[in-house]
């Protein structure tokens, strides 16, 4: 797996006995690429451009320095994390505290859609650290109810896709809010030019790493493509003889979610859809049942499927073909996460191989042609 190609060992790194511990509890053995080059980089001050797919660890190759970095009995917000949405903004705020457990590091994640009153007595408290969503931030920075005057170092976290959700206005304006005099750590999957073109307004002689597919063992993702004029009897026989666990499966648009989701569950396969038409409420009720295993397959839209973060997906369908190479490698990194195995299923009509190709040829991938299972095959 990807974390067991690295000879390094977090020992091997300058890190305090305290983060060395803390790592060890969370069941760390080994820094996976990523944190490997990224880590002693930002622990000497660096600007650091980190890129590498989803699930390689993006988010401890920062929270680990940065955790180390923080000065215990220094007052204020010392470093401020961006993240694209609530989800992840939550997640990040608990790893992040799981990496300070020991050192007593304290962060805060900050979001919409959670009371600004709480949000302003947590604050209040004292922390260390603070992640949070553009929109909200910004909020807090017009009332005033945030000083982020102490802010040494700063993290994009998955710039990328907080340029696809439309926070780049946001960012540039968070970022003339925080000291000039101060570390930035960018983070993302893809280097879309935008973020280049922000890399080089608000980074100082940025280091850049780059893990890419040819350095990296991590895809035990196995690709394939089923061509057919009948997607949705292929899908149902490929939902028979495959032996999935929880799985997700990409649509286009909104309505698409909905029909397939309907079209499955009239065939007695439990699915949940996940599409931005969803109240915040319904769309946790759907999360909820998908990670807890209720429903085992999880119906989404690109945009509904950003930030999350779940390990044991063992299959990605791509019902609908993805619109791009940078759309496609978002998706199937939604398995094969933490050096587990997993599969990548993309559903074509004819009509559609010429995109397919281009996908194989933008993101350096093979993706194997199958023939979809007989009738006799489910027999078995
Ligand atoms: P990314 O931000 O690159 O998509 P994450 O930071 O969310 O990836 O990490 C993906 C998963 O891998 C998480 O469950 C995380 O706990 C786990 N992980 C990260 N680093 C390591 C490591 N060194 N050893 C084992 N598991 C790790
Ligand atoms: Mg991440």
């Amino acid at each position: 797996s990807y974390l067991k190609q690295t000879l390094e060992t977090f020992g091997s790194i300058a890190l305090s006995r305290k983060i060395l511990q803390a790592v060890e509890a969370m069941g760390f053995e080994e820094p996976s690429p990523i944190q490997a080059r990224t880590i002693p980089l930002a622990l000497e001050g660096h600007d650091v451009i980190g890129q590498a797919q989803t699930g390689t660890g993006k988010t401890a190759a920062f929270g680990i320095p940065v955790v180390e970095m923080v000065k215990g009995k220094e007052h204020g917000i010392q470093a401020l994390v961006l993240t694209p949405t609530r989800e992840l903004a939550i997640q990040t705020a608990e790893e992040l505290n799981k990496i300070g457990r020991f050192k007593h590091v304290r962060t805060l994640p900050v979001y919409g859609g959670q009371s600004v009153d709480r949000q302003i007595r947590a604050l209040k408290r004292g922390v260390h650290i603070v992640v949070s969503t553009p929109g909200r931030l910004l909020d807090h920075i017009h009332r005033g109810t945030i000083d982020l005057q102490r802010v040494r170092t700063l993290v994009l976290d998955e710039a990328d896709e907080m340029l696809d959700m439309g926070f780049i206005d946001d960012i540039e304006h968070i970022l003339s809010n925080i000291p000039e005099q101060r570390q930035t750590l960018l983070f993302s999957a893809t280097m879309p030019e935008p973020i280049e073109k922000l890399s080089h307004r608000y980074m100082e002689h940025p280091e850049r790493v780059t893990i890419t597919r040819e350095n990296l063992t991590v895809p035990s993702i196995e690709q394939v493509y089923y061509e057919t004029r009948q997607k949705f009897e292929g899908l149902c026989r490929v939902l028979d003889v495959e032996e999935t666990g929880k799985l997700i499966i990409f649509c286009r648009t909104k309505r698409a979610v909905d029909d397939l989701t309907a079209a499955l569950d009239a065939r007695g396969y439990s699915s949940g859809g996940l599409h931005g038409d969803l109240s915040q409420i319904q769309r946790d009720r759907v999360m909820k049942r998908f990670r807890e295993g209720r429903i085992d397959i999880l119906i989404a839209t690109d945009v509904a499927a950003r930030g999350i973060d779940i390990d044991d997906i063992t299959h990605v369908i791509n019902f609908d073909i993805p619109q791009d190479h940078e759309s496609y490698v978002h998706r199937i990194g939604r398995t094969g996460r933490a050096g587990r195995k997993g599969m990548a299923i993309t559903f074509i009509e004819p009509r559609e191989y010429r995109q397919l190709r281009l996908i194989m040829k933008l993101a350096h991938t093979r993706i194997q042609r199958r023939e979809l299972p007989t009738a006799s095959d489910i027999l078995e």
